[in-house]
């Protein structure tokens, strides 16, 4: 990390925009206050290993999320709302998000203002335009550009489409999604794919994967390399093991291990992330993979009702962390190690005590640098079955 670059960038929105606890702090000084955070909580568990930093620490978020906002003088602007608050921060560029988004947004906010179309007033709820959500393929290039409409009407739709084209020929795929609800999800359940395929795909561990817009994806292309690696290597993988990737999204982590397994099951809640780790399989030609769509907790059960074993389980849930019910069907599965990825160490802290109490103790705490500048962290922590490694 080049202490000069460092220097130079500086967030003008760092006061009011509340995404970034840590602006204005030096990178190697992040990492420390997250070192010790970690061990703050995991230490009671063993020895927490030095967090694996980011080599760029800037530009990293592959998804992007602006929010429409329209000031007096009827100019439109993206942005995202103060902590806390419904009031929308405007902001022209964000120093960690992929760079080709910043140009894509403002350049929406300037069609949207010539075509004379409106942005929603939350208050009065009444005007079009409400988010854009963009992902970009790290590897690919691809771009997805996901604009949130409140009707699936959308006036001079293809005029709009063609003018945002010549702009940005770098676009893949337009999704038009349609949220009219008084709610804070951004996303509403309607898609309508006006250009492209309606995902874009990117490469993770060598492997080609397709994401949808409601489908889960790391945010950090770079960084999720090492932590599925860690993950993967942790799991102590030969060959002949049954193995359950739980929450696990679009399948990346199941399909990394798949490789060095004998059969790996995943279990993911969201259907569309679901028909995109189908697809991915297909896409990898991955045979010895398959997955459920159905709550991570509930299949463990029945899993365990149904005598059935698991040599390794991986793991990684959403910040809410696991349940005690998932837990408990584990002990009853009893495989010989679980990997359990988090990116929330005070939910992760909860399940090891939980673990703790099955017999599971934990040997490598692994914490991975994901969100520099936030105050987030990821940890991998292995978790053998009745002994410390
Ligand atoms: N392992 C994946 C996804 C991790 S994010 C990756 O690395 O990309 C957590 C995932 O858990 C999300 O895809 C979310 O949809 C899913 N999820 C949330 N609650 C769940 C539950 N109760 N059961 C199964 N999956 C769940």
């Amino acid at each position: 990390m080049d202490g000069k670059i460092e220097k130079r960038l500086v967030c003008p929105y760092s006061k009011k925009c509340g995404g970034c606890n840590y602006q204005g702090t030096e990178y190697k000084e992040q990492l420390k206050i997250k070192q010790k955070s970690v061990e703050k909580l995991l230490s009671p568990f063993g020895t927490v290993e030095k967090i694996i930093g980011a080599k760029e620490p800037y530009f990293y978020r592959n998804k992007i999320h602006g929010i429409f906002g329209c000031d007096k003088k009827g100019n439109i602007y993206t942005g995202i709302y103060q902590e806390g608050t419904h009031r929308i921060v405007p902001i022209e560029k964000c120093l960690i998000e992929d760079e080709r988004a910043a140009a894509i947004l403002r350049d929406l906010c300037g069609l949207i203002k010539s075509f004379k179309l409106s942005v929603y007033d939350e208050d009065r709820e009444c005007g079009l335009f409400r988010h854009a959500l963009i992902r970009t393929g790290h590897v690919t290039g691809e771009i997805m550009l996901v604009l949130v409409i409140t009707s699936p009407v959308m006036p001079s739709r293809n005029n709009f489409l063609k003018e945002l084209k010549k702009l940005h020929p770098e676009i893949s795929t337009v999704i038009l999604n349609v949220n009219h609800k008084r709610t804070s999800m951004v996303l509403g359940e309607k898609n309508i794919t006006a250009y492209g395929k309606g995902y874009i795909e990117d490469i993770l561990c060598g492997l080609r994967f397709r994401i949808s817009p409601s489908s889960f994806y790391q945010i950090n292309p770079l960084q999720t390399e090492i932590l599925y690696r860690t993950a993967i290597k942790a799991a102590g993988l030969t060959g002949k093991e049954r193995v359950i990737d739980a929450y696990c999204g679009i399948g990346t982590i199941g399909m990394t291990a798949a490789k060095k397994a004998r059969e790996v099951i995943g279990i993911e809640l969201n259907k569309e992330a679901v028909r995109d780790a189908a697809a991915n399989a297909s896409l990898n030609q991955v045979k010895n993979i398959r997955f459920i769509n159905e709550d991570a907790g509930k299949y463990m059960v029945k899993m365990a009702a149904g005598g059935e074993r698991a040599d390794v389980v991986l793991m990684d849930p959403p910040r809410s962390g696991s349940t005690k019910e998932f837990i408990d069907a584990v002990a009853v599965l009893k495989p010989q190690r679980v990997v359990y990825v988090s990116c929330n160490p005070e939910t992760l802290a909860r399940d090891l005590r939980i673990f703790a109490q099955k017999g599971y103790k934990a040997g490598l705490i692994q914490p991975v640098d994901m969100f520099p500048f936030t105050e987030h962290v990821e940890t991998v922590v292995l978790l053998k079955r009745g002994g410390r490694e």
